[in-house]
């Protein structure tokens, strides 16, 4: 989709009022907006996206080699094959997340700069009222709609999270966070640190490699990856057999799903062997160099999947490291000194440029003050239905994706989930329905959204509190699994006492 054909967008309408306001317009927002349209016909939805133009993630981040962590096959949606190499560009994926606005009409329900800063339900009028700021003018503008869809993500953009480090200020050269990459930045004879060891940097090291004087990837500890050919043999033999696409998405995606699920469950089996495989494939790629790298940057304490495991297509991280470009090093900053990093080891990581590629701030509501009835919402207190709903919160869903599979998988899930209900209280003739617990659940043992001890990312070690908690029975969990929610989701029981209506 063409920049100049959203300028080509509907004009916001002062007190707009919406059977459905969807919150961003990222690849969640998109399958919410597309389902609308094509599971409920004659819904009056609109979304509201803060940034200028669309793909959420993809949109957000400017730096070098940006590029998808999981597959396209899975990652893109259910419903739109994707044709490509597995792991795509940001350009690529907004460009297929283009398709998927222009062929579906989705232009005309998108308001683009609409930042949401707030959202009130109200009882008595039983609907939301939702008020935006256009980020370009400032105009304040009032929104009013019967079921508010959270598809905001789960990260502030205004900042990336950076530990504070001691010394700072006194840093001679260029510090930032990789989410903010500055425009035209040269880097050509500058001794770049890239701080972190996640997919964002295994990313960025290797692009920048052999535009730089050197670049060395600063760690705290390691982490896992995985290597492979970015390419997916039976998607282009099927393709060479003149096979349709739509059948090649949906083999391709079975297959990847169900090998997915396999290695997953070996890593909690069989731990040890897992690491033992995963090792060897970077020590394959590494070649002589594995034995200077692998025991000393390459080998987490961690099980495999406790922490994301990065995939490198193609095994460029590597392939520079090997090459000399790159290099690793793994340490505790001590402090920022003029000339680069003091490391506690007493070494000094001399640089020019430093990317942090630390993180993100959790943002669970996209930083919208959410108020129920004049009572601001403890999200942090509430129980979730599903993952996706919450106890105390009327007509309202949320969209928080896979982890150790592609999020879209669960945004598809939820959007189906969600178009469901909305018929279902069209058949029942209701306004409203908000989860709650039956006397059945009381009692009921509350955990954390994510199990720490199953896996413990950064933004969700420092943001835990936030996240709505879980109970013990499948009503009341988030299950992290797409196997399991594949089932269950859609053959949830719409009238089995958890949903109240009115
Ligand atoms: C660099 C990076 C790479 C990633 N790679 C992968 C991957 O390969 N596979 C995977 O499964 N996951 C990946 N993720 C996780 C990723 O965020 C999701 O997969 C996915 O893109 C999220 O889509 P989303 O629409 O839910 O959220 P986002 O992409 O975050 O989009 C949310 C949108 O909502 C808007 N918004 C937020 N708050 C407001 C507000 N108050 N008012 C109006 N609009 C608002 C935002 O501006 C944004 O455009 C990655 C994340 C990052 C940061």
């Amino acid at each position: 989709m063409s920049e100049a054909a959203l300028l080509d967008r509907p004009a916001t309408l002062a007190g707009e009022h919406v059977d459905v306001l969807v919150v961003g317009a990222g690849i969640s927002g998109l399958s919410a907006g597309y389902h609308l349209q094509t599971q409920r016909p004659g819904t009056k939805f609109v979304m509201l996206e803060a940034q200028a133009s669309y793909g959420g993630t993809w949109y957000t981040h400017k730096y070098p080699g940006i590029r998808s962590d999981s597959d396209l096959y899975t990652f893109g949606f259910g419903f739109k094959p994707w044709t490509g190499a597995p792991i795509a560009t940001a350009e690529e994926i907004r460009s297929y997340m283009g398709e998927v606005i222009e062929e579906n009409g989705l232009d005309r329900h998108i308001r683009y700069q609409h930042r949401i800063v707030s959202a009130a339900w109200s009882s008595v009028e039983r609907r939301w009222t939702v008020m935006a700021t256009r980020t370009d003018t400032g105009e304040q503008l009032r929104f009013t709609a019967q079921f508010l869809w959270m598809c905001q993500g789960y990260y502030r953009r205004e900042d990336g999270y950076m530990p504070d480090w001691p010394g700072v200020e006194s840093f001679a050269g260029t510090l930032f966070h990789s989410m903010h990459w500055p425009d035209g930045l040269d880097i050509a004879g500058k001794r770049v640190v890239v701080i972190g060891s996640g997919a964002t940097a295994a990313t960025i090291v290797p692009n920048i490699a052999e535009r730089c004087a050197h670049v060395t990837m600063l760690q705290r500890t390691p982490i896992f990856y995985r290597t492979g050919r970015n390419a997916i043999e039976i998607a282009d033999e099927l393709r060479k057999l003149e096979i349709d696409e739509s059948w090649i998405h949906e083999i391709v995606r079975r297959k990847i799903l169900l090998e997915s699920k396999t290695f997953t469950d070996l890593t909690v089996s069989h731990p040890e062997r897992m690491r033992g495989e995963l090792l060897t494939l970077v020590r394959d790629a590494l070649g002589e160099h594995a034995e200077q790298h692998v025991d000393a940057h390459f080998t987490p304490t961690h099980r495999p999947w406790q922490q994301r495991i990065a995939f490198v297509p193609d095994a460029d991280l590597f392939a520079q490291i090997k090459a000399g470009h790159a290099s690793v090093k793994t340490g505790h900053i001590e402090r920022f000194v003029p000339e680069g990093i003091r490391l506690t080891s007493g070494e000094v990581l001399e640089a020019d440029v430093v990317v942090a590629a630390t993180g993100f701030h959790l943002s669970v509501l996209g930083d919208i003050a959410i108020s129920v009835d004049g009572e601001a919402l403890a999200f942090g207190e509430t129980v979730t239905y599903r993952g996706m709903m919450f106890t105390g919160v009327p007509n309202f869903a949320w969209v928080f994706g896979y982890i150790r599979s592609s999020w879209t998988l669960r945004a598809d899930l939820v959007a189906e989930f969600v178009c469901r209900l909305l018929r279902h209280m069209q058949e029942r003739g209701v306004e409203t329905v908000m989860p709650r617990l039956r006397a059945e659940d009381a009692g009921m043992t509350l955990g954390p959204w994510l199990d720490p001890e199953n896996f413990n990312p950064g933004y969700v070690n420092r943001g835990g509190h936030l996240f709505p908690k879980c109970g013990d029975k499948i009503e009341w969990r988030h299950t992290h699994d797409y196997w399991e929610d594949k089932n269950s989701i859609p053959q949830a029981d719409l009238d089995d006492g958890t949903l109240v209506y009115s």
